[in-house]
């Protein structure tokens, strides 16, 4: 755990493939990296997203700091099926925020591959611009693992480019699991993005993702069947009922490289985030969001007390002895939480 009053600390910033392993001096004082982070300082930023990917003790503390801070930041969820254009819409719209001079924050997670993270994803956004641009932080989350997952730790990280002061942050998920649903579902508003010649856009669609979607994105608008897509979208919606004061998912159609119908998708966006904040629903969402955040740390303070991962622990004891009847179930549970 970190400890104030130690100001200075190397730290080998973790890099993605092919990147140089770069040693840097930052403070590892949550207080002093808080502000840091707050001034706009990428490394310190870093060094507070690192925390959470690597389980770190000094978490709870930072995030006790952090509390008051939050809660002004837009947060926009991002999912779809690979090659849809996530990460070129991801990119298109950090662009158009900067132009108003926004401070954007993109997460690009991976649910499916918790170690390897979304490194690819965010990679992709990198390359393309704002390398130099501090007021842009795109960082590919991973997890260990162990304490829950990318559900565990991606509220905690948007918490903290929220309290450094970000107008935006992107969540960028890739995949059609329920693991991506979970994480879309941590954001103020959620985009559902499809593309013709993917097929199996609207199906992944109706396979759970209809009920987050706050907006559609019919990327690649360019290509041939984008009115099919579009029509297809209508009909599904026109089968579902909204009372008067609903919000109504809009389509946007996009063609992400050139940056067609983006400041579209930004204007729906911010009639989003208004009808949010009208109707109550702003409130409700960051209650859920904040259930989410305390069940799945409580359950991972849980599995630690448990000893670990089941098979590895306490539990296959109890396991064994309920197993041959010296011990009744409930007893084991009692026996399991109190740790
Ligand atoms: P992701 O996997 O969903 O993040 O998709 P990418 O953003 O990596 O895009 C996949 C491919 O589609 C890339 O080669 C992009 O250049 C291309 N692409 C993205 N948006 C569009 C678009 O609007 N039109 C066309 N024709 N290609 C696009």
């Amino acid at each position: 755990m970190a400890k104030p009053g130690v100001p200075e600390q190397t730290v080998a910033e973790r890099r993605p493939d092919g990147w140089q392993q770069a040693r840097r001096r930052v403070s590892s004082d949550p207080a002093a990296l808080i502000s840091a982070a707050r001034t706009g300082e990428p490394r310190a930023l870093a060094r507070l997203v690192s925390l959470v990917e690597d389980e770190s003790a000094a978490l709870s503390s930072v995030m006790k700091l952090v509390a008051p801070m939050t809660g002004h930041a837009h947060v926009v969820g991002l999912t779809g099926s690979p090659g849809v254009g996530k990460s070129t819409v991801t990119a298109a719209l950090v662009r158009c925020y900067r132009a108003e001079g926004l401070r954007v924050g993109v997460l690009a997670v991976d649910p499916s591959s918790p170690f390897s993270g979304g490194a690819l994803l965010g990679d992709r956004i990198r390359m393309q611009d704002h390398a130099t641009d501090d007021q842009v932080f795109i960082r590919s989350m991973a997890s260990r693992g162990h304490l829950g997952g990318l559900s565990w730790a991606t509220p905690q990280a948007v918490r903290i480019l929220d309290a450094a002061g970000f107008d935006m942050i992107l969540i960028e998920t890739v995949g059609v699991g329920q693991a991506e649903v979970e994480i879309a579902s941590l954001a103020d508003t959620s985009l559902v993005v499809v593309a013709p010649g993917l097929g199996d856009s609207i199906q992944a669609a109706k396979a759970g993702i209809l009920e987050i979607a706050d907006i559609f994105i019919v990327n690649k608008s360019d290509r041939p069947g984008t009115q099919e897509v579009i029509r297809d979208l209508r009909t599904m919606l026109a089968m579902a009922s909204y009372g008067s004061s609903d919000w109504k998912p809009p389509i946007i159609p996009t063609t992400a490289p050139s940056g067609d119908g983006i400041s579209d998708l930004v204007a729906a966006i911010s009639k989003h985030g208004g009808w949010l904040a009208d109707t109550g629903q702003l409130g409700e969402r960051r209650r859920a969001r904040a259930r989410e955040e305390i069940s799945a740390i409580a359950l991972a303070e849980l599995r630690q007390r448990m000893g670990g991962l089941p098979g590895e622990s306490r539990l296959a004891d109890l396991a064994a002895r309920v197993a041959a009847g010296e011990l009744d179930p409930y007893a084991a549970a009692a026996e399991l939480i109190s740790g």
